[in-house]
Parts: C-alpha cells; sequence; structure tokens
C-alpha cells in the first residue's frame, strides 16, 4: 500500500488531534481511558516532538545567525538587509498594534464586565510585586550579554543570538582567509542540523496531533464562554492581521500569492499553533521557507531567528488589546497619551517576549503597569492564555516568514 503524502498526514492528524481532545473534553478527563490517551500525547507531543524541536533550537539559532551575516559579506547586501530587516519590524508590529487598538475601540469587549466581577478567581500567585518599564528595561539589557556557553546551556536564547552576531561580524571583519576554518565549521554543522531538522518533520503529524488533542481536551468552557466576546475581538483581529493585512504586504510587494504561502507555510504555522512557541517552531519554519517558499538561505536563516525573537506582530496585538480591555474593566479612560504609551510598550513588550508560550503574560505586566492599571488583572488573562497564545503565536511566526520573503525580494 502506498504511504499517504506528507500533506495527508499533516491534515489527518490535525483533525483527528482535534476531534479525539474535543471528546476527551466533552466526556470528562477523570476515565482511564482519557487519563492513558492524555498520557500518552503528553509524552508524544511534549516529552518527544517539542523536545526534539528544542534540542535544535540553540545550535540552529547560534550556526545560522552567526553564517548568516558572514555570508552576507560579499553582497553589498549586508546593510539592506539588516535595514530592511528592521523596518519590515517596525512596520508590520505598528499596523498590528494600530489594528488591536481600533479593534478594541470599536467592539469593546469590556463593555458590562467590571474587575471586581473575577475577583474571587483572581489568583496573585503569578504576579510580581511591580514590573515598571525602568525595572523591565534594567532586566532585559542585563540578560542581554552573557557567557554563551552559559546561555547556550539555559536555552536561552535572545543572548545566544547577540554572540551570534558579533561573531557574524567579526566573521566578515578578518576576511576570507583568517576566519575560514570557523565558517567552514559552522556552515556545516548548519546543514548537519537541518539534516535533524528533516528527520523530525517526519514525526510532525504524530506530534501536530498529541499536542491538539491535549490542548483542545483541557480547555475549560465555563470560563472561554464567559469571556467570550474579548476572545473573538482577540482571534478575529489576530485572524484580520495573518489572513488579510501581512498577505497583502507580502502580495504587493512580491506577487507571492496568499494561497501559495500559506501552503507552502502550513507546517509552520501548525507547529506555531500547537505548540505556542516561536522559537520551538524556528526550525520548522527554516525548512518551510528554504525548501517551498525559495528563499534565499542567507537572508532566511537571518531573518528567521532573529524575528523568532524579536518580532512578533501576534504579541503585540494582543498586548495593545488587552491593555485596553483591562482599563474598561477597572473603569479607567485612557487619554491619547496613555494610549500612545500603550502603543510603545507594546511594541518594547513585543520585543522583549522570548519565544515560548505565555511570555506576553509576563511583559503585559509592563504594559498595564506604565499607564496605571492594575497589574492584578493580568491574573483574569492567564486562565484563557493557552488559547489565545496559538493564533498569536502563528501570526507571529508568519510575520517572520513573510519578512523574509519580503527581505529576498528586495536583495536577489
Ligand atoms: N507564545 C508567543 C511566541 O512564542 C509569545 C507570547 O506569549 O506572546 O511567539
Amino acid at each position: 500500500m502506498k504511504m499517504p503524502s506528507n500533506n495527508q498526514q499533516i491534515f489527518v492528524g490535525t483533525i483527528l488531534g482535534i476531534a479525539l481532545g474535543s471528546f476527551l473534553n466533552s466526556s470528562g478527563l477523570e476515565s482511564p481511558f482519557a487519563k492513558t490517551t492524555l498520557y500518552f500525547a503528553d509524552l508524544i507531543g511534549n516529552g518527544i516532538f517539542l523536545n526534539l524541536l528544542k534540542m535544535v533550537i540553540i545550535p540552529l539559532i547560534f550556526a545560522s545567525i552567526a553564517v548568516g551575516i558572514a555570508n552576507l559579506r560579499g553582497h553589498a547586501q549586508i546593510k539592506k538587509v539588516w535595514t530592511l530587516t528592521l523596518f519590515y519590524f517596525f512596520i508590520t508590529t505598528s499596523l498590528a498594534i494600530i489594528l488591536g487598538l481600533a479593534t478594541v475601540h470599536t467592539f469593546q469587549p469590556g463593555k458590562g464586565l467590571n474587575l471586581a466581577m473575577f475577583s474571587q478567581n483572581v489568583d496573585q500567585s503569578h504576579l510580581q510585586e511591580s514590573f515598571t518599564l525602568a525595572e523591565f528595561g534594567k532586566k532585559f539589557i542585563n540578560g542581554l550579554f552573557l557567557n554563551p556557553f552559559a546561555a547556550m546551556a539555559q536555552g536561552q536564547i535572545l543572548p545566544t543570538i547577540i554572540f551570534a552576531i558579533f561573531l557574524g561580524i567579526a566573521l566578515v571583519l578578518v576576511g576570507d582567509r583568517r576566519g575560514k576554518g570557523i565558517l567552514n565549521l559552522l556552515n556545516e554543522l548548519l546543514e548537519l542540523i537541518m539534516m535533524m531538522v528533516q528527520w523530525i518533520m517526519k514525526i510532525l503529524p504524530l506530534g501536530l496531533m498529541a499536542l491538539l488533542t491535549l490542548l483542545t481536551a483541557q480547555q475549560d468552557h465555563h470560563l472561554l464562554f464567559a469571556m467570550s466576546k474579548f476572545i473573538t475581538v482577540v482571534i478575529a483581529a489576530t485572524l484580520f492581521h495573518g489572513v488579510v493585512v501581512l498577505p497583502l504586504i507580502l502580495f504587493c510587494i512580491t506577487k507571492i500569492t496568499p494561497w501559495h504561502f500559506f501552503y507552502s507555510f502550513k507546517e509552520a504555522l501548525l507547529t506555531a499553533f500547537s505548540t505556542s512557541s516561536s522559537s520551538a517552531t524556528l526550525p520548522i519554519s527554516i525548512e518551510c521557507v528554504e525548501n517551498n517558499l525559495k528563499v534565499n538561505k542567507d537572508v532566511s536563516r537571518f531573518v528567521l531567528p532573529l524575528g523568532a525573537t524579536i518580532n512578533m506582530d501576534g504579541t503585540a496585538l494582543y498586548e495593545a488589546i488587552a491593555a485596553i480591555f483591562v482599563a474598561n474593566l477597572a473603569g479607567i479612560e485612557l487619554n491619547l497619551t496613555q494610549q500612545l504609551i500603550v502603543f510603545f510598550t507594546a511594541m518594547i513588550a513585543s520585543v522583549g517576549a522570548p519565544g515560548i508560550p505565555s511570555a506576553g503574560m509576563v511583559t503585559m505586566m509592563m504594559v498595564l503597569e506604565a499607564v496605571g492599571l492594575p497589574i492584578s488583572a493580568v491574573a483574569i488573562l492567564i486562565p484563557i492564555d493557552r488559547l489565545l497564545d496559538t493564533f498569536r503565536t502563528a501570526v507571529n511566526v508568519e510575520g517572520d516568514a513573510i519578512g523574509s520573503c519580503i527581505v529576498h525580494h528586495f536583495t536577489k
């Protein structure tokens, strides 16, 4: 019998995962069948699939950024790639925040609700005393320049990227002869890791199925219903950005059609959706962008790892919506200056959030604090975050891929 194609396997895995999870959700999680299924879903989804992705992330990021920068040296392109990438990140994140602000003002999901209604559900244990912009900035800067070995051993992505950027620049500056050995080594390391990524892709359908089973089985319907207006507004705005705004920018600039893009990038989108982690999705994103969207490796291996950590349109959009939502709950009207503060802090928050599940919830506190809103409100958002994080992570990852197509287009 012929093996089903990879696409068919992914399709079946996704449907089965959602169906099985929904069945367990409605029939209760206490039966022996449910417990065994969840045990195996956790083992396969988190224990194997997600851990395999995490296993390759750090060496992949390190080698790809250093090599990405070093390989740009021949092209008089290096400056162009940098500026285009950062310009694209800035513009799309700004658009996402503006969209978020416009949507939340139009639909006012906080209307009719108030903070006190949630007070008995508020679990204070998640909250730190305070999280001001100044403290956030200090923590952020303090986390940038670390011993690269320590950073890598602890899986800290941003300091790893910074060290890789320095190494890449040094390789450019020493010229062809002296850095050659290291550059060859890194190039070869990268190729070997990408080979491992292809192996991981083989179990992608199974991994997706397991993670989607867990995700759907563990949603709390009552809570989702109570917050349904807010959830709908967030998901609709996130989808609008991901399905209309970003693909339109891509099409206008590169003539790549949305269907071609989504078809080529579906594995990464599904992985982002089910893992809620841009970083964990990175190996799959690189694979899809290079093989299916034919982006030059020098570009993709620079733009994607950087974007996975600092370019998060979905997160920025969410933080803006959530801040205004919390203001509504607290009965506070934010003036124009405060909204501008929300705009900028949401941007900083999205840059500062690492690409891991619910990272945006932590940086959210800074946004609230900056405009004097109660940070305890984050506790209301935490229980529904697993669901919202799926969509915003998918859009975060999509934004990076579209960025790499655009930079590729301008630097071909
Ligand atoms: N989970 C998101 C990501 O990895 C970050 C966030 O919590 O917004 O992209």
